[in-house]
């Protein structure tokens, strides 16, 4: 079988075609695009960004992400342990609020400074 992708690995967007048999990959106009495609079909990751809820800092919430890919899978159960975390002011960038979440080799980090007011 064929499937068809829209490489998201840089902004030139290639339209992929991968063959879920062989993984031999067709569109792509980089070996970059070679690697998503394959992972599209064996293991597709993404990397999450989202906000938690933070205490003592001027707004109530603080960007994090994902510090690699994770299983695409793992998505909503992240974003569900995300929404239980609460941070206490001050937190810098790379901060890490989850180590290893989910027994992964990814951990969850700040993306942005927060001071404690
Ligand atoms: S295949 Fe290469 S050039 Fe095309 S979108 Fe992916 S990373 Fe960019």
């Amino acid at each position: 079988m064929i499937k068809e992708f829209v490489c998201i690995s840089c902004p030139r967007g290639c339209n992929l075609k991968v063959d879920t048999e062989t993984l031999k990959v067709e569109g792509n106009s980089c070996p970059r695009g070679e690697a998503y495609g394959k992972a599209e079909v064996t293991n597709p990751v993404r990397t999450i960004t989202s906000t938690v809820k933070i205490k003592g800092a001027e707004s109530p919430r603080v960007s994090v992400r994902t510090d690699k890919p994770i299983s695409k899978q793992l998505m909503f159960k992240v974003m569900e342990e995300l929404d239980k975390v609460e941070l206490k002011a001050p937190c810098k960038v790379g901060d890490i609020v989850i180590k290893g979440i989910f027994g992964t080799d990814v951990n969850i980090v700040v993306t942005k400074e927060m001071k404690g007011v």
